[in-house]
């Protein structure tokens, strides 16, 4: 029982390297965040050494007292967090909570409605090469050409002419926000289920700040370490008591085994963490700072150099910058904010013309430095800095060395003012 630094220096040296490297940098990419220390201590338990399959109170195997008090916590927590009847913490993350949705509502060779992942959508809302676009049938829609979003017009002449068993409400990059009763209203016209993946804004929609997709889907799905904040793994959530049904036995046994009661108590430590005043300020601030990052992003001095925002805005944690008409492309622009210490991602962005491992197009994301204290001041101070960033960016890659420093260093002088983990000591000192 040698401590991990002991044991194995290797992989403890990489955790502290990594500690150090996001307490350096400034993260932002839109679909991570810092989880609590709670969190962490949760999934880093004894828990992790437990077989729980089933659900509480009927499981197939035994010592399962203590880890049915955690799931059934877990469980009324989240159903309380997203006035829910019915949820299913178990999901092994928010593919599996995907997958196990659609075997729950339909059959191989069914048809799905879609958002394209090259407008916004995620893999397994019907990528070729994932199980969903293996599986079922999928019909992609997309943004509208000219204003960038989803057009509902669209939508339901689709449905219409598809008839779709599955209609996917739900997004990875799209910066504004869905008509899920317009999405309803069109699902009950064609007879299909309404699926909304709201695992981007969770935590915006357990503050209050985004409708909430739940009293219209017939599922939703999420993952719970986005805006949420929590553990990385996905949650079902439900009103229909049928269909509840269905998704319990097509998590278990129909995807998965033995629980990660670890991780479902990390889940259940932060939907507390959720449900508090402090949370629901946090997405206040996540909210003003994406708002912050896109004026600034649309500056003069930023569309000079045929950089924009796409949709103008953001009503949501991110923002997506659209490179297109740029000497930079997607990957020297993450490139670049690597320099300075910014973590950002490329993104495709719709009709993109660049190839997808290139892109035309930034996802950048305030959620994980709204956690780290950011408020409207250093929101405005690091858009700056990604706005400068981007100006200096040359049609070779890179910038002026000089100038790269000197953004570097403010950088650095916004990351030692929100420290990251305060309490934490590096696993090598533990
Ligand atoms: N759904 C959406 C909308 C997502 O953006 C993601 C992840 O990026 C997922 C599902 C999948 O989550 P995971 O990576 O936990 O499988």
């Amino acid at each position: 029982n040698a401590p991990i630094a002991e044991l194995d220096p290797e992989v403890a040296e990489r955790i502290d390297a990594e500690l150090d490297r996001q307490r350096r940098g400034l993260e932002m990419i839109a679909s991570e965040n810092h989880t609590a220390q709670a969190v962490m201590q949760a999934q880093g338990s004894v828990l992790t050494n437990k077989y729980a399959e089933g659900y509480p109170g009927r499981r197939y195997y035994g010592g399962c007292e203590e880890v049915d008090v955690i799931e059934t916590l877990a469980i009324d927590r989240l159903k309380q967090l997203f006035g829910a009847e019915f949820a299913n913490v178990q999901p092994h993350s928010g593919a599996q909570a995907n997958a196990s949705a659609m075997h729950a509502l339909i059959k191989p060779g069914d048809t799905i409605l879609g958002l394209n992942l090259a407008h916004g959508g995620h893999l397994t809302h019907g990528m070729r090469l994932n199980f969903s676009g293996r599986l079922y049938n999928i019909v992609p829609y997309g943004v509208d050409p000219e204003t960038h979003r989803v057009d509902m017009a669209e939508v339901e002449r689709l449905a219409r002419e598809h008839r779709p068993q599955l209609i996917i409400a739900g997004w990875s990059a799209y910066p504004r926000q869905l008509d899920f009763a317009e999405f309803r209203r069109i699902a009950d016209e064609v007879g299909a289920y309404l699926m909304v993946d709201m695992a981007h804004f969770a935590g915006l929609v357990a503050a209050g700040l985004h409708p909430s997709p739940v009293p219209h889907a017939h599922v939703t799905t999420s993952t719970t370490h986005k805006t949420l904040g929590g553990p990385r793994g996905g949650i079902i959530l439900s009103n229909d008591a049928e269909i509840a049904k269905k998704i319990n036995s097509a998590v278990f046994p129909g995807q998965q085994g033995g629980p990660l009661e670890h991780v479902i108590a990390g889940k259940a430590v932060a939907f507390k963490i959720a449900a508090s005043d402090a949370f629901a300020e946090r997405q206040q601030r996540t909210l003003a700072g994406s708002r912050i990052l896109a004026e600034r992003l649309t500056r003069p001095d930023v569309a000079e150099r045929g950089i924009s925002v796409l949709t103008g805005g953001t009503d949501v944690h991110l923002v997506l910058v659209d490179l297109r008409d740029s000497v930079l492309d997607g990957q020297a622009a993450e490139d670049l904010l690597a320099e300075v210490e910014i973590t950002v991602n490329r993104n495709a962005v719709p009709f993109d013309p660049r190839p997808p491992m290139v892109t035309s197009g930034l996802r950048i994301g305030t959620p994980a430095l709204a956690t780290r204290g950011f408020g409207e001041e250093a929101f405005a101070e690091v858009a700056d800095i990604i706005a400068e960033t981007l100006i200096a960016g040359t049609a070779e890659g890179g910038a002026e060395p000089a100038t790269v420093s000197a953004l570097r260093e403010r950088v650095t002088a916004l990351a030692d003012a929100h420290p990251l983990y305060p309490e934490l000591a590096p696993i090598g000192a533990r």
